[in-house]
């Protein structure tokens, strides 16, 4: 069986990259798997443990990535989050296309482990935008959002890592954009 495609989809907090991703993780052509990754952050309201992601303590997260359980792992904001490297590798055998939606030190990572990996940033229209964004969505303290906003903004300055940017301006378009980039993707493959 021909081994899946890793696909890594990043961009700021904020920017709706779980919107886009929804519009097409479903599309069955796509053959797309989520890849759940660990955290230790805490879990938001409708976030449910093994879904949005392995909510972990820090002990535990030391000791998958000391023990080489993880493809890549960050701190991103006082917490730690990182792919498991057997539930990606499995999918990929399995012939999915493994999606993997983190930030950008993990993709810099992924990108010396797998060259081929197929990278998408996604930028906001504005960053006018997107404070609106993160300040409509916010569950969080202002100290944080303040966090996530410099972060943001310096995460833009990295796009130029990254294969391809796609700008969430409208969420269908994006998502349409992206769906065209992983099929082409599909085809170079065979
Ligand atoms: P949030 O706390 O908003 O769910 O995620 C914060 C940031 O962590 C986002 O940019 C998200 O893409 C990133 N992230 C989520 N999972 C992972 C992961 O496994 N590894 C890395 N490096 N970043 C991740």
């Amino acid at each position: 069986m021909k081994r899946g495609l890793l696909i890594v989809i990043s961009g700021p907090s904020g920017v709706g990259k779980g919107t886009v991703l929804k519009e097409f993780i479903n599309d069955p052509e796509l053959k797309l798997a989520y890849s759940v990754s660990m955290t230790t952050r805490a879990m938001r309201p409708g976030e449910v443990d093994g879904v949005n992601y392995y909510y972990v303590t820090r002990e535990e997260f030391e000791r998958a990535r000391d023990n080489g359980e993880l493809l890549e792992s960050a701190e991103f904001v006082g917490n730690y989050y990182g792919t498991p490297l057997k539930s990606v590798e499995k999918l990929r055998n399995e012939g999915k296309n493994v999606l993997l939606e983190i930030e950008v030190e993990g993709c810099r990572q992924v990108c010396e482990k797998v060259p081929e990996a197929v990278t998408i940033y996604i930028v906001p229209p504005s960053m006018e935008e997107l404070e609106r964004r993160i300040r409509g969505r916010s569950t969080e303290p202002e100290e944080i959002v303040q966090q996530r906003l410099a972060k943001a903004a310096r995460e833009l300055t990295m796009v130029g890592h990254y294969k391809y940017v796609v700008c969430n301006d409208d969420v269908k378009l994006a998502a349409d954009i992206i769906r065209v980039i992983i099929k082409r993707h599909m085809e170079l493959d065979t």
